[in-house]
């Protein structure tokens, strides 16, 4: 079991999520509005290109291309049907340890998972530009 450190359960709590929202491009008339992304377990991970980038902090799936009418909750619910936090009938802080446990098992699974199809795309980058080389100098072109 992974210890519990402080990093990794920050964001299980609705306020430091929403602190991530800062410089979020919808705030008024809208549905995804940071309160509302941050209820739905998302924190804003921007990028220099995509200033509406959130990611689910606990199945870790990235949402980009926001619109007002968005609602985060089913939005999340659409993309990440198997999201255990979503799925949570208390709040976080309701929670036993055991079952708090339980959940962090489950974080953990999409890190691994996460991190592993990461491994598999580059491998198989690699793998392409291999082949690639490989087909070239077969055709004598280097
Ligand atoms: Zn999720």
């Amino acid at each position: 079991m992974e210890p519990l450190h402080e990093e990794s359960i920050k964001m299980y709590f609705y306020e430091n999520r929403l602190k991530t929202f800062e410089g979020w491009p919808f705030v008024e008339d809208c549905l995804c509005t940071p309160e509302n992304m941050a209820k739905a377990g998302f924190i804003h991970t921007p990028s220099d290109n995509s200033p509406d980038i959130a990611m689910c902090f606990f199945c870790l799936k990235e949402l980009e291309g926001w619109e007002p009418e968005d609602d985060p909750q089913k939005e999340h619910k659409s993309h990440s049907s198997s999201c255990q936090f979503l799925a949570l009938k208390k709040k976080v802080e309701e929670l036993t340890v055991e079952e708090f446990y339980k959940l962090q098992k489950e974080k953990h699974k999409f890190e691994i998972n996460k991190s592993c199809n990461e491994d598999i795309t580059k491998f198989e980058e690699a793998g392409k530009l291999r082949r690639a080389g490989i087909i070239k100098t077969a055709m004598g072109e280097e």
